[in-house]
């Protein structure tokens, strides 16, 4: 008797299923793709269980006819491809027809589906491979398709799946690489039945906004050369985090990884950032088709490139200039000279530094000051710093209403430095420049750090906020959304009582993002993001002493982005030096920052003498 047998179908079809789907993520990539294919203009996704119990998708776009409807999901069954050639020129994504037919098997499938000239639409049903039932549904254009129980009858894959968390993570990284590549199409997301994302149709820019968060510090990247386009957007030096992971690039829009690129990148960067670092990138290639080599296989996202070297030099030199042009110059130290990021001021009035920023013109002019907020802690210069984003080409009117507003804000700033005027104080303060005041202090000539003379005050109050255990929280009125990987959620939501204690009111916004209804009265608004990204990383990567210890580094983290930069401290006025350093005096160390940074240096009679001898 022979001892080769041949397999079954129905474990064929699940060994080959295996090759299309190993993971939740697959099958929401696939259908997801599929979806595009069919011209859909909203697509909607939702997942239970990192996509065990359920994935759901419904789209808008052509759907099937009843025979398509079953054919779909024969193996090698396309409306795609006619031809091996075909491979070669293939706009659409899927195109092994492999994808319905693989999900079927290891799944309980049900699908309706209605093409736009029939009335009724179709419902089918497959469970593990096997056809269970096909019926007229009344049903809306487009198809839907609910995928559930994934894997039950594969219980050795199953049992490999990661915990529900690090499937998630994966479902919408696929998610963000095909919502990205569409910008022309609106996507939303579903975990366990509450929002990740609302991503409206419309330009490239909004959906990578919509991705990596409005406050995402992106800069707009585009060259073309004979060889290749490159388009999109990358990260400000000052976005760039430990374990970033908006990195995105696409080649013909679809999504490839290339750890040979990614180089490309942050070589870039190279002094600009430290090496800890990584910078968010989204960044889209077109190429003569001819010029790349994509892998058929379903799971590979590796794409040959004939001539790569050239493409790595193009890229490279594309985010060059981007930083080049918004000004970006190298930092020659990390550990905190802001000093250093002091840009090369752009020519006035809309020059090439204000070119790649995201926000708006108008914005740049009001930064962050709300008149309809009220605030309920003294006013002082420390809420009005100009914001990261708009430190190249300031106009002058810009810096009149500036002091205006820190002037007409006096009262309370007057009262408090009455109020905590301690035995020495500040006297004849003079803005010399540079982010540098002059000024007599308790009898003798000092220089001061202005900016750092900022973050010891910001510490100051937020230290007296941890240690009375009274947050003073100033409610937003536009409450900002923060997109976060599923891991700095999670490391958010374990840390949610030190952020309340702190002053924030952060609120989750489905599982990829949250939003900030209310801030610490002294920070602000335009710093915040960047304030809880670093309070994030404090916290995954400190050890602390206790609660007070770790509340109070995070205090420093947070007087540190609120600080703002030496370039915007070097803008105060006398009347804002005044208070700043009024402030300064009342605080419990006016002389060293959190960070053990010298505040202010004295200028002793025999400097001066030697000076003039
Ligand atoms: P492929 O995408 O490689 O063609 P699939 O197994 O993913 O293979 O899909 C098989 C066929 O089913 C597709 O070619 C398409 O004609 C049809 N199809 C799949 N999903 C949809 C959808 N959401 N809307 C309309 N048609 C679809
Ligand atoms: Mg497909």
């Amino acid at each position: 008797m022979s001892r080769i047998k041949l397999l079954p179908d129905s474990v064929a079809n699940q060994i080959a299923a295996g090759e299309v789907v190993n993971r939740p993520a697959s099958v929401v990539k696939e259908l997801m793709e599929n979806a595009v294919d069919a011209g859909s203009s909203e697509i909607t996704v939702h997942f239970r269980d990192g996509g065990r119990e359920l994935i759901q998708i419904k789209d808008d776009g052509c759907g099937m006819t009843p025979q398509d409807a079953r054919m779909a999901f024969e193996r090698h069954a396309t409306s795609k491809i006619s031809s091996v050639d075909d491979i070669y020129t293939l706009m659409t994504f899927g195109f092994r027809g492999e994808a319905l037919a693989s999900i079927a098997a290891v799944s309980n499938l049900e699908m309706h589906t209605r093409d736009g000239e029939a009335e009724l639409g179709t419902r089918l049903e497959i469970n593990g491979g096997g056809f269970a039932g096909q019926n007229a549904v009344a049903a809306p254009r487009g198809t839907q398709i609910w995928v559930r129980n994934l894997f039950y009858n594969v219980p050795a894959r199953k049992k490999f799946l990661d915990k529900a968390t690090t499937e998630s993570t994966h479902i919408v990284s696929e998610f963000q690489r095909v919502a990205l590549a569409h910008p022309e199409v609106g996507f939303r997301l579903w975990r366990d039945d509450a929002p990740v994302y609302d991503l409206p149709a419309g330009s490239l820019h909004q959906r990578v906004v919509g991705i990596a968060g409005k406050g995402a510090k992106l800069l707009e990247v585009g060259v073309d050369t004979s060889l290749v386009r490159v388009s999109g957007f990358t990260g400000r030096p000052q976005a760039a985090r430990q374990r970033c992971r908006e990195q995105f690039l696409f080649v013909n829009g679809r999504f490839f990884k290339s750890p040979y690129f990614h180089k490309a990148v942050l070589q870039a960067y190279e002094k600009l950032i430290p090496a800890t670092v990584q910078p968010p990138y989204f960044l889209y290639l077109e190429i003569d088709p001819e010029q790349i080599d994509v892998n058929v296989h379903p799971q590979k996202t590796e794409v040959k490139f004939t001539n790569g070297g050239a493409v790595w030099q193009i890229i490279n030199a594309a985010v060059r200039e981007t930083l080049a042009k918004s000004g970006a110059v190298p930092m020659m130290d990390f550990d905190g000279e802001e000093r250093l990021e002091i840009p090369v001021l752009g020519s006035v009035g809309g020059g090439v530094g204000d070119y790649p920023t995201l926000r708006e013109p108008a914005q740049v002019r009001d930064r962050g000051y709300n008149p309809f907020v009220e605030y309920d802690h003294p006013v002082g210069p420390l809420d009005h710093h100009p914001s990261r984003y708009d430190f190249v080409d300031r106009r002058p009117d810009d810096e009149a209403s500036e002091f205006e507003y820190i002037v007409s804000g006096g009262d309370d700033g007057q009262r408090r430095f009455e109020e905590l005027s301690a035995p020495k104080v500040f006297s004849g303060a003079v803005n010399i420049g540079e982010g540098y005041a002059a000024a007599i202090y308790g009898g003798v000539f000092v220089a001061v750090d202005l900016r750092r003379a900022r973050e010891a005050v910001l510490f100051d109050r937020l230290r007296t906020i941890v240690g009375s255990g009274h947050s003073a929280t100033q409610k937003l009125l536009f409450p900002e959304r923060m997109a976060l990987s599923v891991d700095d959620a999670g490391l958010l939501r374990d840390n949610a009582g030190e952020f309340a204690a702190l002053g924030f009111d952060i609120r989750q916004a489905g599982d990829h993002a949250v939003e900030i209804h209310g801030s610490p009265a002294d920070m602000p608004a335009e710093a915040l993001d960047e304030v809880v990204y670093g309070m994030l990383d404090e916290l995954r990567d400190g050890v602390f002493a206790g609660v007070t210890a770790r509340r109070e580094r995070l205090a420093a983290v947070m007087a540190r982005s609120g600080a703002g930069t030496s370039a915007a401290a070097a803008r105060l006025s006398e009347a804002a030096i005044g208070e700043l350093l009024g402030a300064l005096a009342a605080t419990a160390n006016p002389s060293f920052t959190p960070q053990g940074k010298p505040v202010m240096a004295e200028i002793t009679t025999e400097e001066i003498r030697n000076k003039l001898k």
